[in-house]
Protein backbone atom coordinates (compact mmCIF):
# COMPACT_ATOMS: atom_id res chain seq x y z
CA UNK A 1 0.00 0.00 0.00
CA UNK A 2 1.22 3.44 -1.19
CA UNK A 3 2.15 6.39 1.59
CA UNK A 4 -0.99 8.46 0.02
CA UNK A 5 -3.26 5.94 0.09
CA UNK A 6 -2.38 4.68 3.95
CA UNK A 7 -2.93 8.64 4.90
CA UNK A 8 -6.62 8.71 2.78
CA UNK A 9 -7.90 5.76 4.40
CA UNK A 10 -7.04 6.97 7.70
CA UNK A 11 -8.03 10.73 7.10
CA UNK A 12 -11.33 8.27 6.03
CA UNK A 13 -11.56 6.15 8.95
CA UNK A 14 -11.09 8.87 11.53
CA UNK A 15 -13.42 11.55 9.61
CA UNK A 16 -16.10 8.30 9.84
CA UNK A 17 -15.67 7.70 13.24
CA UNK A 18 -16.20 11.54 14.22
CA UNK A 19 -19.16 11.91 11.99
CA UNK A 20 -20.85 8.35 13.88
CA UNK A 21 -19.62 10.20 17.55
CA UNK A 22 -21.61 13.65 16.77
CA UNK A 23 -24.39 11.24 15.38
CA UNK A 24 -24.56 9.00 18.28
CA UNK A 25 -23.90 11.38 20.96
CA UNK A 26 -23.99 15.04 19.77
CA UNK A 27 -23.03 16.35 22.98
CA UNK A 28 -20.05 16.41 24.93
CA UNK A 29 -18.05 17.61 28.35
CA UNK A 30 -17.84 21.29 28.79
CA UNK A 31 -14.49 22.13 28.67
CA UNK A 32 -14.28 24.63 30.93
CA UNK A 33 -15.88 22.98 34.00
CA UNK A 34 -15.35 18.87 32.81
CA UNK A 35 -18.49 18.92 32.63
CA UNK A 36 -19.79 19.66 36.63
CA UNK A 37 -21.91 22.38 34.88
CA UNK A 38 -20.03 24.77 37.93
CA UNK A 39 -16.26 25.18 39.24
CA UNK A 40 -14.58 23.63 41.52
CA UNK A 41 -13.20 25.91 44.34
CA UNK A 42 -11.57 24.47 47.54
CA UNK A 43 -11.92 25.36 51.17
CA UNK A 44 -9.34 27.00 53.34
CA UNK A 45 -8.86 23.32 54.50
CA UNK A 46 -8.00 22.15 51.15
CA UNK A 47 -11.85 20.48 50.96
CA UNK A 48 -13.39 20.48 47.30
CA UNK A 49 -16.39 22.62 47.24
CA UNK A 50 -19.11 23.95 44.73
CA UNK A 51 -18.04 27.35 43.29
CA UNK A 52 -19.70 29.50 40.76
CA UNK A 53 -22.08 27.77 37.78
CA UNK A 54 -20.37 28.05 34.83
CA UNK A 55 -20.90 30.78 32.38
CA UNK A 56 -19.76 28.26 29.20
CA UNK A 57 -22.39 26.17 28.95
CA UNK A 58 -25.13 27.84 31.20
CA UNK A 59 -24.50 25.04 34.17
CA UNK A 60 -26.00 22.33 31.97
CA UNK A 61 -22.13 20.61 31.89
CA UNK A 62 -22.36 19.95 28.66
CA UNK A 63 -21.82 21.45 24.74
CA UNK A 64 -22.69 20.27 21.20
CA UNK A 65 -19.96 18.67 19.26
CA UNK A 66 -18.47 21.20 16.37
CA UNK A 67 -19.24 18.74 13.57
CA UNK A 68 -22.75 18.51 15.12
CA UNK A 69 -23.53 22.04 15.09
CA UNK A 70 -21.75 22.22 11.86
CA UNK A 71 -24.58 19.34 10.38
CA UNK A 72 -27.39 21.41 12.01
CA UNK A 73 -26.65 24.47 10.62
CA UNK A 74 -26.30 22.79 7.24
CA UNK A 75 -29.61 20.90 7.88
CA UNK A 76 -31.26 23.87 8.89
CA UNK A 77 -30.24 26.03 5.40
CA UNK A 78 -31.07 23.21 3.49
CA UNK A 79 -34.64 22.66 4.94
CA UNK A 80 -35.32 26.56 4.65
CA UNK A 81 -33.95 26.17 1.12
CA UNK A 82 -35.82 23.63 0.35
CA UNK A 83 -39.19 24.15 2.25
CA UNK A 84 -42.59 22.89 0.06
CA UNK A 85 -44.77 24.20 1.98
CA UNK A 86 -42.91 28.23 2.36
CA UNK A 87 -42.41 28.25 -1.74
CA UNK A 88 -45.86 27.30 -2.33
CA UNK A 89 -47.63 30.53 0.03
CA UNK A 90 -45.23 32.73 -1.80
CA UNK A 91 -46.16 31.84 -5.36
ZN1 LIG B 1 -19.28 24.29 31.71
Amino acid sequence: MSLPLLAFTCLTLVTLCYCGKCWLSPFGRCRKCRGFGYAVRTTRRGRPKRGRDCRRCRATGRRIRTGRWLYNRWARIHRAGTDQSRTEVTR
